[in-house]
């Protein structure tokens, strides 16, 4: 397994086309706007080979029976399932968004996808998926996961949008190999990872069949272009977490992009698009839910923190202390039901393991909706002093540090700059344009609320529970 040093200059080896800000950026690695998101994915790295994550941290390959990060492997079991979102909580908690789940995700629904399409069609997908499953183990690498397209008019199927290239299509075929063009809207930690696995975004019809694709290519392949956000705050000295970790999202554009069969995990067969969809999304809700509350473990200790330094202890005051158990509730209820989600995991018919979707999706829903009563409680907690501190390098003016400290001081025997760096930690995660991107990842990635309502009322026993009623109002005679 790699070192993060390691991560960090295997990505010298690759040349991508990255625009930031209207700047070509020369060396991914180099560039202080995406630091926080390689920062970010080397503690994936560094956790990897720290004795007591262990456990969590690393799992046996069933194919080649070695030693691989759990971040890359095939879940075998539920505990497969209830170690992935441990380790997603574990790292989310020190780094907001660790980003490198969603490799495990795709690579989860693409096994077991491909091996239903191989039995059903007799097609050679589920072979070259276990061959590129052994490339990434073996190189311990990051994929980013290029799913959601820029959809245009979303009324509109992919084919009846006036502009064909709206969403990822193929343009060509030959017996080397396709050719793809078109966007894919947003892609987070892009830059910055090796390669790019891409998954159709929904469910196609006859008409729609070219833009039933998936492949693997790297990140750098030929006519393969980024346009990036920055990652987190880098240049930002009050962004307590930020600075040092966050995420960036890119554009994807694809200009007519060669991709050799081999990397081809589904080209044209349309009633598969939405299967592999719903695939990634059930094991990406469970990411999302373990994600959130490591960013729910930050919230909820800030918090406490600033009730208690602001002079209110958490534990005595009454209106602060039901607000703190609000919190936790929020956050441990929707950690729960991605406990849940593990332990009713089923085993595919491919023989991984599969969270329960509709705990999966329950979970996700909460953590979208509740971000924002957590942001809230947050808020309100604090007081304005989360948005309206002074920044750090106006408290180190020597003609107004002194009384900078006493007049933000609080309760007497804690330091005016402990309470400071707490209020720009919770400024940062839920008041700053982070704080405003961490609302909007909870609500919309991995899908959107109302994608997680349909996809519970699919695959919830409705009718079981109709029969049960009808039983007991003796509507319908029971056996
Ligand atoms: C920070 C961040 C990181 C992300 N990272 C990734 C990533 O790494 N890879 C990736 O592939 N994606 C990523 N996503 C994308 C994410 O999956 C999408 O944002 C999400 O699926 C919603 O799609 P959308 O943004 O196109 O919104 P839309 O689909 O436009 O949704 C907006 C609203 O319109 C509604 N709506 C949409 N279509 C219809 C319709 N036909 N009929 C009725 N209502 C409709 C939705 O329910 C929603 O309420 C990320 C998103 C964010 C915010």
């Amino acid at each position: 397994m790699k070192t993060s040093e390691e991560y960090i200059e295997s990505l010298r080896k690759l040349n991508p086309t990255v625009y930031i800000k209207g700047n070509l950026v020369e060396s991914v690695p180099d560039e202080p706007l995406l630091r926080p998101g390689i920062n970010a994915i080397s503690l994936t790295y560094d956790y990897a080979l720290k004795p007591e994550y262990r456990d969590i941290m690393i799992a046996t390959s069933h194919i080649t029976g070695k030693e691989v990060s759990r971040l890359l492997h095939i879940n075998t079991s539920k505990d497969d399932l209830l170690k992935k979102l441990e380790m997603t909580r574990l790292l989310c908690r020190t780094a907001g968004c660790a980003q490198r789940y969603l490799t495990h995700d795709a690579l989860n629904s693409l096994y077991e996808t491909t091996h239903k399409i191989d039995n059903e069609l007799n097609t050679q997908y589920h072979p070259r998926l276990l061959d590129y499953l052994q490339h990434v183990q073996e190189k311990d690498l990051t994929t980013c996961i290029a799913m959601t397209d820029a959809k245009g008019n979303r009324s509109k199927r992919p084919h009846e949008q006036q502009d064909p290239d709206l969403y990822l299509r193929i343009v060509g075929k030959n017996s080397k190999g396709i050719v793809v063009r078109g966007v894919k809207a947003i892609v987070t930690g892009a830059p910055y990872t090796h390669e790019i696995i891409v998954l159709p975004t929904r469910a196609m019809t006859e008409n729609d069949k070219d833009y039933a694709v998936s492949f693997a290519i790297p990140i750098d392949a030929k006519g393969v272009e980024m346009v990036s956000r920055q990652a987190g705050r880098p240049e930002d000295s009050g962004a307590e977490l930020t600075s040092r970790y966050g995420q960036a999202t890119a554009m994807i554009l694809f200009d007519d992009v060669f991709v050799p069969w081999e990397r081809v995990f589904l080209a044209g067969e349309r009633p598969y698009a939405g299967s592999l969809t719903e695939a990634f999304a059930t094991h990406h809700r469970l990411s999302c839910i373990g994600c959130r509350a490591g960013l729910g473990d930050m919230i909820i200790g800030a918090t406490a923190t600033m009730a208690d330094y602001n002079g209110l202890d958490p534990q005595k005051v009454g209106h602060i202390r039901e607000k703190i158990a609000e919190l936790i509730k929020f956050v441990e209820s929707f950690y729960a039901c991605g406990v849940a989600s593990s332990v009713f995991g089923k085993e595919t018919p491919a023989g991984n393991f599969s969270p329960d979707p509709v705990y999966a999706n329950i979970g996700k829903l909460l953590q979208g909706l509740h971000i924002y009563d957590m942001f809230k409680i947050a808020h309100e907690t604090s007081g304005g002093i989360l948005v309206t501190s002074p920044y750090p390098e106006d408290m180190e003016v020597p003609s107004l540090k002194e009384r900078l400290s006493r007049y933000l001081k609080a309760r007497e025997d804690i330091p005016a700059d402990h309470r400071l760096k707490i209020a720009r930690l919770l400024e940062d995660i839920t008041a700053s344009y982070q704080g405003g991107w961490y609302s909007v990842i909870s609500i919309h990635g991995g899908g959107s609320p109302e994608a997680e309502r349909m996809e519970i009322m699919r695959k919830y026993d409705l009718d079981e529970r109709r029969s049960l009623v009808e039983k007991i109002t003796g509507i319908r005679k029971t056996d």
